[in-house]
């Protein structure tokens, strides 16, 4: 049998050979949907001889499109799955950007503001332009035109710009009058500091294949993961992407459509069938990745939404153990008892689970301090995804704006940050005054902090900020001549170390942070170290491999190596940053420990974990008190029990951080959901264990390992759980279900079955 189609059930197969030039796979979660088109890739190149570069797969996070290529890898070699267009929305329309795009005007070496830096320029023109609209709003207003296709806050329907642009309304308030000049002024700062939002790179994409439909003239076949969660502006990059020959493959699941809030639109499904009349769709139905009682639970809460179509998740796992639904006191105790349900499964388990084995899903970032400091304290590794972390730390950041700067000196708002750190004589208004300036005198701050130093006669500078002043545009000087050196141009960390070293900056850690500078130093070291896998050779062969093939009549866009491979790592980093937070402590340091993932439900999609929790099951919570559409918050908590592959559970504290009474989510608290649930993790013994080793694929541990851990656990656990059985009862009026203290022996998932059937 073809190896590409091993392991691979029929429809899947199917799916994976069909020669339909267009194909839609539309399946619920676990059901081998990023699997089957990881494999149809491997088929196309295979079977149809297509060049890897003439296929472009694009993916929703740096992690699965990581995982896709390691596994074409497998099947076909590292050389093609190198060669690959495959990756993020993102990354995939940077990489035609910075190869083609001269063609529409833009500037070498663009640099990607990330979210927090187009918080700060709006903030600051706000503040400069005296405007009273908030900032975040405006920035996610901003933010949704341009996933609409939207350039400008004026830009009105036009026949060029098709389906892609709506208008805004009419009325011109203060607010819609405020905002179109945050929004205008916003786009010219993005431009004098030649730096692209998330929402730039995908709209400048559209544009430059809008006008140069040639640059994708190569393009056989396109691929897209987790369609279901596309918007307008990507929809229409997959049109121009396929423009050739029309050849696409999507799959999806409208059921974990949980983007609408950033734009996504779930009827760009419905929109394939009428983009591409000749359109397959295949549906794929079994669920390998979960048991059955996770699936159960999982499909009551889905269920309650009675508009969706009817249909069901189909396990080919045992049923497992149940999923657990527990209220607990405080916010703080919920957090403790995810950790001692973590060790207790962990341990007694008997070397089943490892730490990178337990994933805690959140509704937002901002509930992950109590359980990041319960790990905390209980000395367990853990890594954040999707919240404030590695590079949002200041040292780092520091350290990230040189660099920023270094590779685009126009980047104003990087300079005004950096320009007096460590200090050098160069105050909040003395930077606020040369800002003022640039801006009066129409400059680039830097082009206005070069003059400066070269002028002697300038006199509204004090001696000491003139020195200052001279200290930083030497120090970024020299470091920009170090890479722009043809001869011997320098990598990333090669330049990162001369800046560390001209700053002192161990020294300034010691004088600035003195209770953590070893921990900060530490983080300076890991950002080294990353930025070490960016090397000035990295570039060449990224030029030849990895990069866009050549095309007749169409002159590439070439930078100098070293300035490419800053660019890329600075770039990394941006798109690191956002959606793609995952990708960061996976390299470095962090990947060589078992870590536990703390993340967002948001970036844990298409991901999964054997074992899940999801804390803060509360109303307010999930359904989140500003989110505008329930049936979406219900797809959430969806998806984040669909993670799950053996065990799941889910905890609601009767109080929340606020001290706030709670009361449970309204998806979790039905009756025919409540009956697939109990209230207290599984007792451990060799058939649970053998259970959970089967759903994973994993060899189970034997009976002596089983209770040796079960014995070293044992004196260990009194300590960990703070509540005493009684106490805990009192607070909560939790109790042991009928099920799970085995005064039945009725699983509910027999129950449901023997209903079903
Ligand atoms: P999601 O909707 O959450 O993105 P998905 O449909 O993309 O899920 P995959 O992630 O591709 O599902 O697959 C889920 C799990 O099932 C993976 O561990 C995958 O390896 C496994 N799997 C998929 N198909 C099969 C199969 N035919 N046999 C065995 N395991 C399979
Ligand atoms: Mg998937």
């Amino acid at each position: 049998m073809d190896p590409i189609l091993q392991g691979l059930n029929e429809p899947q197969q199917d799916a994976v050979t069909s020669p339909s030039n267009v194909l839609q796979i539309l399946a619920p979660p676990g059901s081998g949907k990023t699997k089957t088109l990881t494999s149809r890739v491997a088929y196309l190149l295979q079977h149809h001889r297509y060049k890897p570069w003439d296929i472009i797969c694009l993916t929703f996070t740096v992690k699965s499109s990581r995982e896709m290529k390691e596994r074409i890898a497998k099947l076909l070699g590292s050389d093609t799955a190198k060669r690959l267009v495959l990756g993020t929305f993102h990354s995939v329309c940077r990489r035609y950007l910075v190869t083609y795009g001269h063609l529409i005007g833009l500037h070498k070496g663009f640099g990607i503001a990330d979210s927090s830096d187009s918080t700060a320029i709006i903030k600051r023109i706000i503040k400069r332009l005296g405007l009273k609209i908030d900032a975040k709003k405006a920035q996610s207003r901003i933010s949704s035109c341009k996933s609409k296709g939207l350039h400008g806050p004026d830009q009105q329907v036009g026949k060029q710009k098709g389906e892609l642009a709506q208008q805004l309304p009419q009325k011109k308030n203060v607010e819609q009058q405020e905002f179109s000049i945050v929004f205008e002024e916003y786009q010219s700062q993005l431009a004098k500091s030649n730096l692209l939002d998330y929402d730039d790179l995908l709209l400048s994409c559209v544009d430059l294949l809008r006008q140069n439909p040639t640059c994708v003239s190569n393009v056989e076949v396109v691929l897209i993961d987790e369609f279901q969660d596309t918007n307008v502006v990507q929809f229409d990059l997959m049109r121009l992407f396929a423009a050739k020959n029309k050849r696409v493959t999507t799959v999806g699941d409208p059921d974990q459509s949980i983007y609408g809030w950033r734009s996504a639109e779930i009827k760009n499904l419905e929109r394939m069938q009428q983009q591409y009349p000749g359109m397959i769709t295949i549906h794929l139905k079994d669920n390998y990745r979960s048991s059955g009682a996770v699936l159960l639970a999982a499909d009551e809460v889905i269920q309650q939404d009675t508009s969706r179509p009817a249909k069901s998740l189909l396990p080919t796992h045992c049923p497992g153990t149940m999923p657990v639904l527990r209220r607990l006191p405080t916010a703080e105790i919920e957090a403790l008892w995810i950790v001692f349900e973590l060790q207790r499964m962990a341990g007694l388990t008997g070397r089943l689970l490892a730490y990178s084995d337990f994933a805690v899903l959140l509704r937002t970032a901002s509930l992950s301090r109590q359980v990041e400091s319960a790990m905390g304290r209980a000395g367990i590794p853990y890594r954040m995804v999707g919240g404030k972390k590695f590079f949002d730390r200041l040292e780092v950041k520091i350290l990230l704006d040189y660099l920023r700067v270094v590779s685009q000196p126009n980047n104003n708002d990087a300079i005004s940050r950096i320009i007096n750190t460590p200090a050098r004589g160069l105050g909040a208004t003395t930077v606020k005054a040369l800002l003022e300036e640039a801006e009066t005198r129409k400059l680039a701050l830097w082009t206005l902090l070069r003059n400066s130093t070269q002028n002697t006669t300038r006199t509204n500078l004090s001696k000491a900020a003139k020195q200052g002043l001279g200290s930083f545009v030497n120090l970024i000087l020299t470091s920009r001549n170090k890479i722009l050196d043809t001869s011997n141009p320098d990598s990333p960390k090669t330049i990162l170390g001369y800046i560390i070293e001209k700053l002192d900056f161990q020294n300034y850690l010691q004088k600035s942070h003195p209770d953590d500078s070893e921990a900060r130093w530490a983080n300076v070291e890991e950002l080294t170290a990353q930025a070490s896998e960016f090397t000035v050779c990295d570039a060449n062969e990224w030029k030849e491999d990895d990069d866009l093939p050549n095309i007749e009549g169409l002159e590439q866009q070439r930078g100098n190596a070293a300035e490419e491979a800053l660019a890329k790592f600075l770039a990394n980093v941006a798109l690191a940053s956002e959606l793609q937070k995952e990708e960061e402590d996976t390299e470095g340091k962090g990947a060589l420990q078992s870590q536990v993932t703390i993340s967002t439900i948001h970036a844990a999609k298409g991901l999964e974990w054997p074992v899940v929790f999801v804390p803060s099951a509360y109303e307010g919570c999930i359904p989140h008190s500003r989110a505008e559409d329930t049936d979406e918050e219900r797809r959430l908590l969806y998806v984040a029990m669909t993670r799950a592959q053996a065990l799941l559970y889910i905890s609601c504290p009767m109080k929340n951080s606020q001290r706030e009474e709670t009361a449970m989510s309204p998806f979790l608290s039905t009756k025919p959901v409540t009956n697939l649930l109990v209230s207290q993790g599984p007792t451990i013994n060799s058939s649970t264990v053998n259970d959970i080793a089967r759903i994973l694929r994993r060899d189970s541990p034997t009976q002596a390992q089983i209770s040796e851990a079960c014995e070293t656990l044992k004196s260990v656990h009194d300590n960990l759980w703070p509540l005493t059985g009684e106490e805990e009862v009192k607070a909560t009026g939790a109790r042991r279900s009928k099920w799970d203290s085995n005064e039945s022996s009725e699983h509910p998932y027999k129950r449901r079955r023997m209903q079903d059937s």
